[in-house]
């Protein structure tokens, strides 16, 4: 029988309403036998999420402040849900084990990881699942990164004897047995180990939105759903802005071509957007998404005959490489070269780094721009489509927008321009209204 794990994120997961939808997704497909369930998120804007909760207590112990009533709060946050669900838990014992450790200075990874591990408990309960507690079967190297082949190796025996399991996200074990957690939103990262160990046919992650949009609704008013995307475009839209999944999840199951169904609980009907492997791409669309990122700035760089100093360029980057600066863009031309660098890596070395670029590099002039937004417009179909660039380039001057920088990735899934922070969201719904609508 084909296997679908489903990772259910901390909003699906925040109180009983949300149980009920979970339980309902769960048994309306057999195929759904591994499950991974978050902490408890927020069940409101303003709202607390258990994580955030635990660490505060770790915080509290670690300063010897009384953290009684954080716990309390944390423990009525699951005694209402096993209430409100009727199961006949008593989980008094549970949550005293717990406290008591945490108030003997339990280590700040386990306090943090019994969010999961208590809503993990519930949850197989609830739906009549084996409950397995990660520990035995996600398992660190002594430096703390994960031993992937190790851990494929344990979760694949351990799940065999299980037909329909609930796993709680977000940890694993040292070798010498004590819980580390993965970092924060890390229950996506076991939702993939799991499905790539279990040969899943699909990895689905279950969330509070349905999907990628073709662009920030924040924006642009309603864009269209994004229906299928591959992990590269997804990877170029992410590192752009667009976040749904922690970026380390992607990596097991793409090694495993295995797709990820990215699902809004709320919304179970919506089939969501399918992450699918590049080499399955389809064209249908000439451009999948729209993403942008502002607070760049640009140090412009001119010299007579800069080809003929064949050093010229490594100079400017050993300069960026001391300073601990990285580049985001180098677009150059016969005699000059730019270097588009992200504001937050760049900080107060501004000046540092434009005295050392004089006083090394020796450039006939040198200029700074800040307040550059960059946006990528990505997708697999513009290789194979004449045409992309003029109408990119067409809606934005219609617009009336200037463009300052253009970059085309090698890759070709990827035109990338540069435009003053001031027209970043007009440039965005320019580029969108000239694809889309
Ligand atoms: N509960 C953890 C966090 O809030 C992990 C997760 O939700 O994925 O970061």
């Amino acid at each position: 029988m084909n296997i679908k794990v489903a990772k259910f994120g901390g909003s699906s997961v925040a109180d009983a309403k949300q149980f009920r939808k979970v339980r309902e997704i769960v048994l309306a497909d057999d195929c759904r036998r591994y499950i991974i369930p978050s902490a408890p998120g927020k069940r409101y804007g303003g709202d607390y999420k258990i994580t955030d909760l635990l660490y505060l207590c770790h915080a509290h112990v670690k300063h010897s402040v009384p953290f009684d009533q954080m716990f309390d709060m944390i423990c009525e946050r699951y005694l209402g849900i096993v209430q409100e669900l009727e199961l006949s838990i008593d989980l008094g014992p549970y949550l005293s084990e717990i406290k008591e450790k945490i108030s003997k200075g339990a280590s700040v990874d386990y306090t943090a990881s019994r969010g999961e591990y208590l809503n993990g408990f519930i949850l197989a309960q609830y739906l009549g699942y084996d409950f397995v507690d990660p520990k035995d079967m996600i398992v660190f190297d002594e430096f703390g990164s994960l031993d992937a082949d190790k851990t494929k190796e344990l979760v694949e025996k351990s799940l065999v004897e299980h037909k329909q399991a609930v796993i709680p996200g977000f940890y694993g074990a040292m070798p010498n047995g004590e819980v580390k957690t993965f970092s924060r939103g890390g229950s996506d990262i076991t939702g993939s180990i799991v499905a790539q160990a279990v040969g899943a046919e699909v990895y689905e992650n279950w969330t509070d939105v349905s999907g990628f949009l073709m662009a920030d609704p924040r924006i642009v008013e309603k864009p269209k759903q994004i229906e299928k995307i591959t992990y590269q475009e997804l990877r170029e839209l992410s590192y752009m802005g667009a976040t749904v999944l922690h970026e380390e999840s992607v990596f097991p199951v793409r090694e495993a071509g295995i797709p990820i169904n990215v699902r809004n609980t709320n919304e179970p009907d919506n089939r969501g957007t399918m992450i699918i492997s590049d080499k399955e791409s389809i064209h249908a669309n000439t451009i999948t998404g729209i993403a942008g990122r502002k607070d760049f700035t640009v140090i412009s760089i001119q010299k007579n005959r800069m080809n003929a100093d064949i050093s010229f360029v490594r100079r400017i980057l050993s300069i960026l490489e001391v300073n601990s600066i990285p580049v985001e863009h180098l677009p150059s031309g016969i005699d000059n070269i730019s270097i588009v660098i992200d504001d937050e890596y760049l900080g107060s070395k501004l000046n540092k780094i434009v005295k050392e670029i004089r006083e090394q590099c020796k450039p006939d002039a040198i200029e700074v721009y800040p307040n550059m937004a960059l946006i990528a417009t990505v997708g697999h179909g513009m290789v194979y489509t004449r045409g992309v660039a003029a109408k990119l380039f067409t809606s934005l001057a219609e617009a009336n927008i200037n463009i300052r920088m253009i970059d085309q990735g090698s890759s070709e899934i990827n035109i990338i321009v540069g435009v003053e922070t001031n027209d970043f969201e007009r440039a965005v719904q320019a580029i969108y209204d000239g694809f889309v609508e």
